[in-house]
């Protein structure tokens, strides 16, 4: 397990920083957000540090991401959700706070004010074309 001294979900993962832990696994641990946005707000995170999605192994990511997924499930039967949301986020235009990887597993309800939607206003088809090659291009898949 590699591990950061001075991040603070390493600690919590070594149970030196205490914390509401809903599921664990050799990869992954999730646990309570202290400051919810909604009632049952809860952080999917790798056991190994990375800070962002770009410095993630592979099998990391993965287990994370069926660990948000198994936590999704066990809060849509206990709450009865409208909705869920799974937030990431990496850097600081996209306010990322904590430099350790975590998904956010988010439960929505109708009428909640959180500003996470944005409206659907028609990209330039060309400009959007160009950059899908040159990413295509990068990911070998041209
Ligand atoms: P982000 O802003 O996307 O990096 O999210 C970081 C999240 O970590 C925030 O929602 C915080 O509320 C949460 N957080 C920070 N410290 C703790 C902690 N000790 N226990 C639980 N959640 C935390
Ligand atoms: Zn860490």
């Amino acid at each position: 397990m590699t591990r950061d001294p001075d991040c603070i979900f390493c600690k919590i993962i070594a149970g030196d920083i205490p914390s509401f832990k809903v599921y664990e696994d050799d990869k992954s641990f999730v646990f309570m957000d202290i400051n919810p946005a909604n009632e049952g707000h809860a952080l999917a995170i790798p056991k190994n540090h990375a800070p962002d999605v770009f410095n993630i192994a592979e099998a990391d990511i993965a287990a994370v991401a069926n660990a948000a997924r198994l936590v999704a499930g066990a809060l849509a039967e206990e709450l009865d959700l409208e909705g869920l949301n799974l937030v990431q986020a990496n850097g600081p235009a996209a306010k990322q706070s904590v430099m350790h990887f975590h998904i956010h597993i988010l439960p929505r309800t109708m009428d909640d004010s959180l500003h996470l939607n944005w409206p659907l206003n028609p990209g330039d088809k060309e400009a959007i074309g160009a950059l899908a090659g040159h990413i295509r291009a990068r990911l070998s898949q041209a």
